[in-house]
């Protein structure tokens, strides 16, 4: 389960509004909860690297992501996921996404943006243990204030 606030929920919307006909890509930060869930407390945005193909393909920079990563810890946030966008596509994740998900027990969340407009959201966890047998599975999104 993914527990997000609307705001948070609204802002990866948002960004993939924004950068339509591109995909968006960015990161969840936040909490991982006793129960399983992951909280997510902020998000940050990512510049897509795939220049080539930006439509359809996302990649966040090594780079990026490191630092994101120590100014969350500074904050007490930890990774918890990540999100992008799927311009004119369903909000379904692709062999591609799952290729290229790497970070087992977190998010990857999804929005379809339609003629430039945000529609549905989901979210998927990445379950396995090793890249053979990962899956991307269908989680509940609670989003509260
Ligand atoms: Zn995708």
């Amino acid at each position: 389960m993914l527990k997000i606030k609307t705001e948070d929920h609204g802002e990866i919307r948002r960004h993939g509004e924004e950068t339509y006909p591109h995909e968006c890509c960015g990161v969840l930060l936040g909490r991982f909860d006793d129960d399983g869930a992951r909280v997510v407390t902020s998000t940050a945005r990512c510049g897509n690297t795939r220049t080539d193909s930006a439509h359809n393909r996302y990649n966040i920079d090594p780079k990026e992501l490191v630092r994101i990563q120590r100014e969350g810890r500074e904050r007490g946030e930890d990774i918890i996921g990540f999100y992008h966008s799927h311009p004119d596509h369903p909000a379904q994740w692709s062999k591609t996404d799952l290729g290229e998900a790497h970070w087992f027990g977190c998010s990857y969340v999804i929005t379809s943006v339609e003629q430039g407009k945000a529609a549905v959201t989901n979210s998927f966890e990445l379950t396995g243990s090793d890249e053979n047998d990962k899956r991307l599975v269908d989680e509940k999104v609670v989003v509260a204030s």
